[in-house]
């Protein structure tokens, strides 16, 4: 049967994304070997960091004075690097979710981390609008997407500070004005890679400010001066990466992406809004394009395991919401059809008829 691959990450890929993957592990560019047994500094591998950058920047439109690095840790290792690179006493942070909150936590270790708004109270089932960024906060940190309550910054927010964002899992699901940003980051394994590699986009300026000691490893001007290759990449993600934004730039960029995501975060939200049974978790001005979180009315609530078995036998997988939050999660990142998101209208549909 088909699968439809709801997963909230790692989480699906473009088919031909796998495919070339698969194929360059076997025999990578010809060569008669494969990208998993040879150097990252061989010509053909160069090629392959340097054109995934090249991708970001044209796919993003990121300005001139902003770097593009492909690191490890993950996006948990930039709520520490972030703060290590950038704060020297201050830095204010929106707490929208659970990834937003430890980013804080980490960023306490270094100084004065402000909370200007949390939606904590409210299970952060929105986005604070109105609070006040400190004027001598060092940097302002957000995070665009929040994976697990289904909450969405739709827009490119402006900052009177240094604007720095966890886009983990909203990156290249529509256009971004980077401008506005000081720096952008995030694991790749929700909507553009396998896991293994995070990728930041930082504006050169705003490094070099701190006066704290950085280790070589976790300072960023270390990566730029050696393009990413300070000691071994991630070498397959990034392949993978590289593969996905040629796939970005196929269907015709984000602009396309964009269309293509509001069509199916419509019709999805559109039948839980609709259907007796079901209702969304998130405040509805702030719904997450890639997350959609929801659960059962009060009075169908026993449903909730029958609804998820039937889905299954249907080929849905990784609908089960996040513990925190429970019920339904599906994730619709960039690759997954349109296709897959009717067939659980679909099943939605039919588990109201049947009950
Ligand atoms: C998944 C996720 C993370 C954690 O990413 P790791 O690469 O596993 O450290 C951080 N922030 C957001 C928004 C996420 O979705």
């Amino acid at each position: 049967m088909k699968k439809h691959n709801f997963n909230a990450g790692p989480s699906i890929l473009p088919r031909e994304v796998i495919e070339k993957t698969a194929e360059a592990v076997l025999n990578f560019n010809g060569i008669g070997l494969s990208i998993l047994e040879i150097s990252h500094r061989t010509k053909d591998f160069e090629a392959v960091i340097d054109e995934a950058a090249v991708l970001f920047k044209e796919l993003l439109d990121i300005p001139s004075g902003y770097s593009v690095l492909f690191l490890g840790g993950g996006a948990s290792l930039q709520f520490c690097m972030v703060p290590y690179n950038l704060m020297e006493k201050k830095a204010a942070y929106l707490n929208t979710g659970t990834w937003a909150s430890k980013a804080l936590k980490e960023a306490r270790a270094f100084g004065e981390a402000v909370e200007v708004a949390s939606s904590k109270e409210a299970n952060f089932n929105f986005i604070p609008k109105n609070y006040t960024v400190p004027q001598d906060a060092d940097y302002f940190h957000i995070t665009t997407n929040n994976t697990i309550f289904g909450t969405e910054i739709h827009k490119d927010l402006d900052s009177p500070v240094t604007l720095v964002a966890d886009m983990s899992s909203d990156i290249f699901s529509r256009p971004v004005d980077v401008s506005k940003y000081g720096l952008i980051y995030g694991g790749a394994q929700k909507n553009l890679a396998p896991a293994g590699v995070t990728f930041v986009i930082v504006k050169d300026e705003i490094l070099g400010k701190v006066s704290r000691h950085i280790p070589t490893m976790l300072d960023y001007r270390t990566h730029i001066a050696e393009n990413s290759m300070f000691n071994t990449p991630p070498v397959l993600p990034i392949y993978s990466a590289m593969e996905t934004l040629r796939w970005l730039k196929s269907i015709g960029g984000l602009k396309e992406m964009e269309k293509r995501n509001i069509a199916k975060a419509k019709l999805l939200y559109d039948e839980i809004d609709r259907n007796r049974l079901f209702v969304g978790t998130a405040k509805e001005e702030d719904r997450s394009l890639m997350n959609i979180c929801f659960v059962m009315k009060p009075e169908y609530q026993a449903l909730e395991g029958d609804f998820l078995k039937f889905a299954q036998s249907n080929g849905m997988v990784g609908l089960k919401g996040h513990r925190s939050v429970g019920g339904f999660r599906a994730s619709t990142y960039n690759a997954l059809p349109i296709e897959s998101v009717q067939a659980l209208v679909d099943c939605m549909k039919e588990f109201e008829k049947a009950n």
